[in-house]
């Protein structure tokens, strides 16, 4: 069964799939198809080039691409300037401004973040778990008012089930994405 030929819970353009997380996504297929409701997986394999161009991506929405050239120039995520990486100030405005997001590779968090009441600064920050192919993310619908909200039923109803290799399941309201951890079965 592939992920290519499921009928409601759809793949987006460029999603990398994983022997891990495909068959989660074939799997879930028909809990959509019951809930009559179509969801797009929007990432799966993110590798730190990936995870990169989405700190770019970011910097322009929160127009702070301006304020970190050297960021939005970097060519490779391990290239450093002097003793931090390229990117690695503006993803930390990043964190301080409100945008949770892993950085390309494990990196210290050079700005103010406060997270659950503690403040991260000075701490590594792990890569994302989505550079190690065990994991997805399910988007919102299309549209200026797309919410995860009905998405989430469905995958709460899929976790009850015990779908075969989903272990967790992770509501990301600000990136409008559920976020989906699967082990190898
Ligand atoms: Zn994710």
């Amino acid at each position: 069964m592939k992920a290519i030929n499921n009928t409601h819970l759809k793949l987006r353009n460029g999603v990398v799939l994983t022997p891990v997380i495909e068959p989660v996504i074939v799997a879930l297929d028909k809990y959509f198809r019951e809930a009559n409701l179509t969801a797009f997986v929007t990432s799966g394999l993110r590798d730190a080039h990936d995870q990169l161009r989405i700190v770019k991506r970011y910097l322009k929405v929160k127009g702070l691409d301006k304020h970190y050239p050297e960021a939005m120039n970097c060519t490779h995520p391990a290239n450093k300037s002097g003793k931090y990486y390229e990117w690695q100030l503006a993803w930390s405005h990043l964190l301080n401004v409100g945008v949770i997001i892993n950085p390309p590779l494990a990196a210290e968090c050079l700005m103010d973040y406060v997270r659950n009441g503690k403040n991260r600064k000075g701490t590594t920050i792990n890569q994302t778990p989505h550079a190690n192919g065990v994991c997805f993310d399910i988007g919102g619908a299309a549209g200026d008012d797309a919410t995860i909200a009905d998405e989430l039923v469905v995958m709460r109803k899929a976790m009850k089930d015990g779908v075969k290799g989903l272990i967790n399941i992770l509501p990301e309201h600000n990136n409008n994405a559920i976020h989906c951890d699967c082990v190898r079965t």
